[in-house]
């Protein structure tokens, strides 16, 4: 196990934990006489890699009981709502990568959040014209988007599920019920939340802090009957109650009557909520085929973007120098800035068909200078149909998602990446879960200078992800699984996993451990208490302007390797990979 000062190793973060059983578990799985990478967790029939070990444990057992990968991902991301409720949840939305081994074929899932019918562009803009702080629009019901995850869970399972839907909800309701430890992760975010809204809203402040106000501590038990009896109803009547019912009724209350920002959210908005079955955005990377998910996240785009200027160098006899780090940098600045001038939810707004054009990339590949930066990256002009007008959106975007993988044992997978934007998201709960903020991932401003920003808030609208789900392929066959929560930068430590993975070699644990290089067309972030550090002089001597930050990632990745599986979990998380 490779460790850097600044990062626990995955085995020590799993030790935060008292399970022993899972530990057991876990470790007798990992035992593997010749393994090529002997830092991740091998398996050779099943394997889930998640951000909570009890997640992780409910997938497994579905996985053991003989469902597929679909059946196992309803309970992973039901128990990572009870136990990580911060991050994800059915309040929230969802981006799923699903490859179909009977049918060799990808399939994607977009349950995304969406702004409500009488949503404008104006929504976020204050009554002198001016945007509201990101930090004020976040609180209460007007950063609530029209939940997808449920929905998503849903349809996927009746394409790809064999257990009973019903089934999937056991783990997570008994665990609701007898309680789960609080994770050092869950406690420290609730504390760095409750100057930050988190103490507004009575259920939530009820739930998440004790009556003398302090907020609940690592390691003591919390328990959710409100969530279980949500489960219930849930388990038992499919999504309905939630989009039609009494759950919606619940639902529409808190928006519309928040005390701080209400929301205009409708029960005809949620009634009318549907899941939509995308292509894949997939392009060639050196002797791979890298497939993400299309608008309305940035996150396949912008990822191909920069693999595609990527493939003009040799990274890989580069290694992980500062040499190679400079292309990383300056391809995905190219990349960002493309992505703030054109990239939305494309069933609203026209986006130039040509952002992964073979020869667009190659002219932008040739802007770079091996040894010094171009500062600031331009938008290009990728081929349209028809050229429209478009301003840069900037807007920022916080942590406060999850990322798991999962592979069975007919051969299905599972990289689905889901949200409720930012940490505790609007900060309102309803039925025991917290409900997203994802329409601040819009533009708060709808124009600049006379000219519309893609991502302007419209009724029925997606916001802009940069949510980044991925499978590589090579011949036809899944090879990797991998993405992270971690907002705009998710884009980066996606491409950087993928990049130590496939052009380095790295034992998928290790690449994971690796110290962060960021840079979404501005300075570049380098994760501190990491080996990043260490590039900062090279780097500047090039021009780059440098931060040094802690970076938080949460890449939780399966690596397939002929018959063999090679899971790894983000260290700067609570996840364990299981294999078997
Ligand atoms: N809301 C963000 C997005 O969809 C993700 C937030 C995060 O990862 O923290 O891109």
């Amino acid at each position: 196990m490779t460790s850097k000062p600044g990062l626990t190793s995955p085995t020590a973060s799993v030790h935060a934990f008292t399970l022993t059983a899972l530990l057991t578990a876990s470790a007798a799985v990992t035992a593997d006489e010749h393994p090529r990478y002997p830092n991740s967790v091998t398996g050779t029939y099943h394997m889930v890699s998640s951000a909570h070990p009890l997640a992780s444990q409910a997938g497994v057992e579905i996985l053991q009981a003989g469902g597929t990968a679909m059946d196992a991902a309803v309970a992973v991301q039901l128990m990572l709502n009870l136990v990580e409720p911060e991050s994800s949840g059915i309040g929230g939305g969802a981006f799923m990568l699903f490859w179909d081994q009977s049918e060799k074929k990808l399939v994607t899932y977009d349950g995304r959040e969406k702004a409500p019918a009488s949503a404008t562009p104006e929504y976020f803009l204050k009554d002198d014209g001016n945007p509201m702080k990101w930090s004020e629009a976040v609180p209460g019901g007007l950063s609530v988007g029209v939940p997808g995850t449920l929905k998503l869970l849903e349809t996927a399972h009746a394409d790809h599920g064999i257990k009973p839907w019903a089934s999937l909800f056991e783990s997570a309701i008994k665990q609701a019920e007898s309680g789960f430890e609080i994770s050092d992760k869950l406690s420290a975010s609730i504390k760095g939340a409750a100057e930050r809204g988190l103490t507004l809203f009575e259920p939530t402040r009820a739930y998440f802090f004790n009556e003398d106000g302090s907020a609940r501590a690592a390691g003591s038990t919390l328990k959710n009957p409100a969530f279980a009896s949500t489960l219930r109803v849930l388990a038992d009547q499919g999504s309905a109650p939630f989009y039609s019912g009494e759950l919606a009724e619940d639902i529409v209350a808190t928006v519309t009557g928040a005390s701080t920002n209400p929301g205009q959210m409708t029960l005809e908005d949620l009634a009318k909520y549907e899941v939509i079955k995308r292509e894949p955005v997939c392009f060639p990377y050196r002797v791979y085929e890298v497939c993400g998910m299309g608008p309305p996240t940035s996150g396949g785009l912008t990822m191909g973007q920069i693999l595609g200027v990527l493939s003009h160098y040799d990274l890989r006899s580069m290694g992980p120098s500062a040499e190679a780090w400079h292309l990383f940098i300056e391809a995905a600045k190219l990349a960002y800035a493309d992505r703030g001038m054109y990239m939305a939810d494309s069933d609203f707004v026209d986006m130039p068909e040509g952002l992964l054009n073979k020869s667009y990339l190659t002219d932008r590949a040739a802007l770079i200078d091996p040894q010094k930066t171009m500062g600031k990256a331009q938008a290009g002009t990728p081929p349209w149909k028809e050229a429209k007008l478009r301003a840069p959106d900037l807007q920022p975007e916080r942590a406060g998602t999850s990322h798991f993988s999962i592979i069975d044992r007919y051969g299905n997978m599972v990289s689905i990446t889901t949200t409720i934007e930012s940490g505790f998201g609007s900060r309102l709960m309803a039925g025991g879960f917290l409900l997203n903020n994802e329409l601040t991932d819009f533009s708060f401003r709808p124009e600049k200078d006379g000219k519309p920003v893609a991502n302007r808030v419209e009724g029925n609208k997606r916001p802009r992800s940069s949510m980044s789900p991925t499978i590589v392929m090579k011949d036809g066959r899944p090879i990797l699984l991998t993405g992270s929560p971690g907002g705009s930068r998710i884009i980066n430590y996606v491409t950087q996993s993928v990049v130590a993975i496939l052009d380095w070699d790295m034992d998928p644990q290790d690449a994971l451990n690796m110290g962060h290089v960021v840079n979404r067309n501005g300075k570049t972030d380098l994760e501190e208490g990491t080996e990043a550090v260490e590039l900062q002089s090279a780097l500047e001597s090039m021009g780059h302007e440098v931060n040094v930050r802690s970076l938080n990632s949460g890449l939780h990745t399966i690596l397939i390797d002929g018959a063999r599986y090679y899971g790894a979990s983000d260290p700067r998380r609570s996840g364990i990979a299981i294999g078997e």
